[in-house]
This record gives structure tokens, sequence and C-alpha cells, in this order.
């Protein structure tokens, strides 16, 4: 797997340390709220693991499994949710774990969803953020890194299903996804 990356952007260990300071601020700004926290499937999946056990509050998760991509790099536009949550959010301050935020149509699209489901709130915390990549008009309101561009893989993030068991996020090689 190693050999198809270009490059390392982040560490296990910044990843631990980043990871640890977001939890820190969630931790704050939830203090007393009925928290839910939202997985999205399956990318966020190590993020979602990590973040829930920084963040020292009582709270309930949920997983989402939402695409807007096949097996390719590049968005499609058309969301479609694969796996909905177990249980009713209304009521709840619901944060959505994502793993990078790129054209922003998942992201604008479930939070939506939510908002009409009577959520008392709805936050995004992602991984990662790709500003360049936006098709719609986008802010997360926790954002662990905010990355140029470029297709990335691993901590959950998968291209074609490989690579999300690496510990650290790298830049995949162009030749692997453009042959
Ligand atoms: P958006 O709707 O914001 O375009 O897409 C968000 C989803 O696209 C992410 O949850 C992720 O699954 C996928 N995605 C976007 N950019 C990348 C990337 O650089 N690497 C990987 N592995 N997935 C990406």
């Amino acid at each position: 797997m190693i050999e198809d990356i270009e490059q390392v952007l982040y560490t296990e260990q910044q990843i631990a340390e980043r990871v640890s300071v977001l939890g820190k601020r969630i931790h704050t700004d939830y203090l007393g709220k009925k928290l839910l926290l939202i997985g999205t499937l399956k990318g966020a999946f190590l993020f979602m693991a990590d973040l829930a056990r920084a963040i020292n509050l009582p709270m309930e998760i949920d997983f989402i499994s939402a695409s807007s991509y096949g097996n390719g790099t590049t968005s499609q536009g058309l969301i479609h949710i694969r796996k909905d949550l177990d249980h009713s959010p209304k009521g709840y301050h619901a944060l959505i774990v994502e793993d990078i935020v790129d054209s922003g149509r998942t992201l604008s699209y479930l939070t939506e969803n939510l908002r009409s489901q009577h959520v008392a709130s709805v936050e995004v915390c992602t991984f990662l953020d790709k500003p360049s990549g936006r098709a719609v008009s986008f802010e997360p309101k926790y954002a662990g890194f905010t990355i140029p561009g470029g297709f990335v893989v691993g901590y959950g993030m998968d291209y074609a299903e490989k690579y999300r068991n690496l510990p650290f996020v790298g830049l995949l090689k162009r030749k692997i996804y453009e042959k």
C-alpha cells in the first residue's frame, strides 16, 4: 500500500494531537447539551472512534451512510442515502462527524436533512477540509486540517475500498487513479 502514496500529509501522532484539540473544543461547546454524534460511513469510522473518546461528555452515537462518489475520485453531485440513522435525531444537538468535505454537497444535504427532522442543532466536524473542491457553499464548524487539493487516503479514507487502514493520511499517487 505504502508504495502507492506520494507523500504523507499527517502522521499518526499529528492526527492524535489534532483530534485531542477538537475533542476539547467540542467538550466546551456541548457541555450540558443532549449530544448525538453521527458518523458518516465508511470514511469517518476511525476519526469517529478517536473523536468520540476525545470528547469527555455523555453522548449517543449513530451512523449514516451517504454517497456522492462511485469508485472514482470526482464528485458526481447526486447524494444517495445507503444507510439511515437507527433512531430519530429529534431534539438532539446533532454533530455530524465526517472524513472530508470536498464539493460540500454531501454535508449540505445531510445538514438540511437533519434540520427537517427537528434537531435542536446541527453542526459538522470534519477531519479534513478541501475548500478548493467546493461546488456549493458550505462551512464546517470544526475541521481537523485544511488541505489544498489532490486525492487523499488513509485514516479511514479509501480509493476503491483500499487504504482505509493506513494509520496516517497520504496523498495518493496520480497514476493509481488515472490509470
Ligand atoms: P463532497 O460531497 O463534499 O464532495 O464529498 C465528500 C465525500 O467525498 C467524502 O465523505 C469522501 O468520501 C469523498 N472524498 C472527497 N475527497 C476525497 C479524497 O481526497 N479522498 C477520499 N478518499 N475521499 C474523498
